[in-house]
């Protein structure tokens, strides 16, 4: 079965009105998924807690008839539809909101505020466009099921927590989501663009997005008065020196040809203007794509800490604490180069050229990754890119020079009619080109 967009007036003959064109599916259906994506936005839930978004997804699903299993790595859904022999295609929405207050001031705003674990009181918001994300899966769980007499092989679509935590996918794959479940060939992802206009699509072949690892290094030095500094050693000069050194790792310690990151992002210590405190707080977002790149910065950081401190005469028992949180870790994106291509030139016959643009990679993060990588590796990933960023709103911050609100900005407002139809469009397209009847 060829899908949908040549020809279309042939098969319009030969099909019923409701299948004669993919495109023409997904814009019936978007005004009840701008219902639900208006509700997913303005109820938007914190990483681990999207009880009530994976029931919108589950509940939807059931009534399509997929196989639903809830409380997967925590709140994930997975949804199986069995069609026949073919390929396994993995569909995945991540449904974690941010703890942002929304300034949009659009009406639909969320409202939402939530006190977190750490005691922090925060307005909760979609900041990312997750909500965009379980939407377009709706649609396209809808259009799959509306198809089904069009392709042929197992489709599992999966809503996965956490992401913003890096933890989500890890959590699905340690709950069985590669064994209890059927194990894909094939895993499709979009997420929202914040940086180009609304409608486009963005493709990254091989590293798309990069390592991200969080570090905190607990400076400590010996306090006290601050008019008597020769009776102490101070951890905020010290912590200033392995700050100013980090910068050479990326500068000296890498090649310019790798990319690397290192950020530091907090930096508190003390209390009082006199008083010369007795430790320090460094938090650090690192970033590469390799894995050598990657362990060079972490190992260059704990030695770093380390030399600074030996040479500020920090006593052995008291030398800086680097701890590297392991389960915040994301892997980098990879999408399979070949597979990535293929895609691609599948969408621009239905996209057309313009619309399906080849995109650079950047430093950002996304544990989509884990679906393609380590003892996944046969699986083949491909995560692209949806611009969201209203096409008049683009036209004018460029002319005028102007930054566009980025992904987790309380001012980010995609627009989300064209993020969602043509996610849902592309995501279809691409899993009934998978799965397409021989
Ligand atoms: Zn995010
Ligand atoms: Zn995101």
């Amino acid at each position: 079965m060829r899908i949908l967009w040549t020809g279309a007036a042939a098969l319009a003959l030969a099909m019923p009105a409701a299948a004669q064109t993919l495109r023409g599916d997904v814009e019936k259906q978007m005004p009840s998924l701008m219902t639900i994506y208006k509700d997913l936005h303005a109820n938007p839930e914190l990483s681990f807690m999207e009880v009530r978004s994976a029931g919108i997804l589950a509940a939807e699903a059931r009534k399509l008839g997929f196989e639903v299993t809830e409380k997967v790595g925590g709140t994930g859904v997975v949804a199986v539809m069995k069609n026949g022999p073919g390929p396994v295609v993995m569909v995945r929405a991540d449904m974690d909101g941010l703890p942002v207050t929304e300034q949009t001031g659009l009406a639909g705003a969320s409202k939402v505020r939530v006190t977190t674990k750490e005691g922090v009181e925060t307005g909760v918001m979609h900041a990312c466009g997750h909500d965009t994300h379980m939407t377009a899966w709706i649609g396209v769980a809808r259009l799959m099921a509306a198809n089904k007499a069009n392709w042929s092989g197992t489709l599992v679509m999966i809503g996965q927590p956490a992401e913003e935590r890096g933890a989500g996918a890890r959590m699905m794959l340690a709950d069985g989501l590669y064994t209890r479940f059927p194990k894909p060939q094939y895993a499709l992802a979009f997420h929202d663009a914040a940086q180009f206009p609304a409608g486009k699509i963005g493709y990254t072949p091989g590293y798309a997005l990069a390592n991200v690892d969080s570090v905190d290094i607990l400076v400590k030095g010996l306090g006290g008065h601050g008019a008597y500094p020769q009776t102490t050693k101070d951890p905020i000069v010290l912590a200033s020196r392995i700050v100013g050194a980090l910068q050479t790792l990326v500068s000296r310690e890498i090649s310019p040809l790798d990319s690397a990151v290192v950020t530091v992002g907090s930096f508190h210590a003390g209390a009082k203007h006199n008083i010369i405190s007795d430790e320090a707080r460094l938090q650090l977002t690192v970033r590469s794509y390799t894995d050598e790149v990657r362990e060079h910065l972490l190992d260059g950081i704990a030695r770093i800490a380390k030399g600074e401190a030996i040479a500020a005469g920090i006593p052995d028992d008291r030398m800086p604490v680097v701890s590297v949180q392991k389960d915040e870790y994301t892997p980098a994106t990879y999408n399979t180069p070949e597979f990535a291509e293929e895609m691609a030139a599948y969408l621009k016959t239905g996209f057309g050229e313009e619309r399906v643009v080849k995109m650079p990679p950047v430093m950002g993060g996304e544990d989509f990754s884990r679906f393609s990588r380590d003892e996944h590796k046969d699986v083949k990933g491909l995560i692209v890119w949806v611009g969201g960023v209203p096409q008049a709103e683009y036209d004018a911050a460029k002319k005028e020079g102007r930054t566009l609100p980025s992904l987790h900005s309380p001012f980010w407002a995609p627009d989300a009619p064209a993020v969602i139809s043509t996610a849902t469009e592309a995501l279809t397209s691409m899993a009934m080109k998978l799965m397409a009847k021989k």
